[in-house]
């Protein structure tokens, strides 16, 4: 498959890549879409509600308060858990972390340790140098932490606050093996991620809104070693971008340390968007350091088949399952495809316009929704109820292409038609009415046209006859300027040369 988008600079020298081999494993923390909590029935609305508003003496810790399983967050890690492939424990238990910090109100946060819910999985996704496939050695479930605000008050001082909000909300924990091998497949994997938790409805995962956080562990080894180095955990980046960034800055940092004979330490740094760099944070906690044990509020928790067949039967097509029934039974190319399924949006219009009408050519489809319905998606945030963007229907987007197809609306007009359906809904018959487009596709009737521009654009003309022949573009857009987009714009063009190549003299 081809990259999704060319490739970025990697960032490193390659004198460095050259000696050392980045050795990558990615922690991704998401929360869950459920309606309520992780352990209580506390809502997860809290996005912009006042503070410690969505509380109750579970989130709170308070002593004596017995937490209960949400039963949909579960499902939805045994949802991930099939769509990676992963083996799902049949029982599993829940155990405490242990740790005491501010915003963990009850000294330990329940997770699973010994046996998460779902283990050896893997993600399959495009990169610039072709497909990668990571192993995923387990996806558990958790729950969140409550949030520290730090502000200061009128009088100047300088206080910490905490947030319980969202102490307890759902948490998926989804770790990989040591198998990346670049900050260019890094972000890919988070991102492919992203779609992948989107597709299937466990997660919104934005990464601004600290839905889907990414931590990358990077070390590096000399080429052709096998054993791996001192890893550093890197966290706090809120964008794809800063995931590659981050981790480009870690293997130059940790080159440059290893070249100078500076042995490495195993910390946890956070990265700085607006330095460009990491700094330390703190060092390393083993798991002996959280005195992990079973959680004796809670019963093992059983998957049984006929739950795991349940939930089986409701898992959305995948992101990949899709891109290859574009390429296979579409015929597609592997780059559409890849850009259609990355966008939720455009993979909903696609759908539907094949839907509503069946015998157009996908790639026509595809072409629309990729070029400008997408330029139009992009400026515009309301949905209609079935995905598609602004006020278009599937039908109009149809009868749009139908028209194009049948040379009765040029190219440049049905742009413009397009815009005006997708903010305003209008059907493409009253627009194109409205406007009073028709594509003029007889060369007799933009033989005028033609001569005037010629005769008006002597720099144009001397310069494609000077041996530059990107000028006829030039021509070209000033007739369709002069025909208000409705001329044929391969008509156009042919006409334009065939005067143009004739001997001078004879224009
Ligand atoms: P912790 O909770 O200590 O961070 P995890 O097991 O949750 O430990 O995560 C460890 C992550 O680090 C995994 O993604 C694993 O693949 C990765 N990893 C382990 N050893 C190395 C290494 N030497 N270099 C880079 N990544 C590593
Ligand atoms: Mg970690
Ligand atoms: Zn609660």
């Amino acid at each position: 498959m081809t990259a999704v988008r060319a490739a970025p600079p990697t960032g490193v020298p390659a004198s460095v890549l050259e000696r050392y081999e980045p050795v990558i494993g990615i922690e991704v923390h998401c929360q869950l879409r459920t309606a309520s909590k992780m352990f209580c029935g506390c809502s997860t609305d809290y996005d912009g509600a006042p503070p410690n508003t969505h509380t109750c003496p579970v989130c709170l810790g308070l002593p004596g308060a017995l937490p209960t399983i949400n039963r949909l967050a579960v499902e939805h890690v045994l949802t991930t858990g099939l769509a990676i492939d992963a083996t799902i424990a049949a029982t599993t238990r829940w155990e405490r972390k242990n740790y005491f910090y501010p915003d963990l109100p009850k000294g330990y946060q329940i997770s699973q340790y010994a046996i998460p819910l779902a283990a050896a999985g893997r993600l399959t996704f495009g990169t610039s140098g072709g497909d990668v496939t990571v192993g995923i050695t387990r996806a558990h479930l958790e729950e969140d932490t409550a949030k520290l605000v730090h502000a200061t008050t009128p009088d100047g001082r300088k206080v910490s606050l905490v947030d319980f909000n969202r102490s307890g909300a759902p948490l998926m924990e989804i770790v990989t093996e040591p198998d990346v091998r670049s900050a260019e497949a890094a972000r890919r994997y988070a991102e492919e991620l992203q779609l992948l938790l989107r597709a299937i409805g466990v997660s919104n995962a934005d990464m601004e809104r600290g839905q889907m956080r990414v931590e990358a562990n990077v070390s590096l080894r000399p080429r052709g070693t096998e054993a791996f180095g001192t890893r550093v955990e890197v966290k706090n980046m809120n964008s794809f971008r800063s995931v590659e960034r981050a981790v480009n800055f870690e293997i130059e940092r940790q080159a440059a340390a290893l070249d100078a004979g500076q042995p490495l330490v195993q910390e946890t740094r956070g990265w700085d968007d607006g330095r460009g760099s990491t700094y330390q944070m703190r060092l390393k906690e083993t798991s002996e350091d959280y005195r992990y044990f079973p959680e004796p509020d809670l019963p093992p928790l059983k998957v049984d088949a006929v739950w795991l067949d349940e939930v089986r039967a409701r898992l959305a097509e995948l992101p990949t399952a899709r891109r290859s029934r574009y390429t296979s039974e579409l015929g597609l190319s592997a780059y559409d495809a890849a850009v259609i399924v990355a966008d939720p949006a455009m993979s909903a219009a696609f759908s539907a316009v094949l839907a509503s009408d069946p015998s157009l050519p996908p790639k026509e489809v595809a072409n629309l929704v990729a070029g400008d319905y997408g330029r139009a998606a992009k400026e515009i945030q309301e949905r209609t109820p079935d995905g598609l963007v602004g006020r278009s229907s599937a039908a109009e987007l149809a009868e749009l292409l139908r028209r194009v197809a049948a040379g009765e609306l040029s190219r440049a007009n049905a742009k413009e038609v397009l815009g005006e359906h997708v903010r305003s809904g209008e059907a493409v018959s009253g627009i194109v009415a409205a406007r009073g487009f028709r594509q003029i596709s007889d060369a007799s009737a933009l033989s005028d046209v033609v001569d005037e521009v010629l005769a008006a654009n002597p720099a144009a003309v001397g310069d494609y006859r000077a041996g530059k022949p990107q000028a006829v573009g030039f021509l070209v857009g000033q007739v369709m300027k002069a025909t208000r987009g409705q001329a044929n714009a391969g008509v156009v063009q042919a006409a334009l040369r065939e005067r143009l190549d004739r001997p001078a003299g004879d224009a």
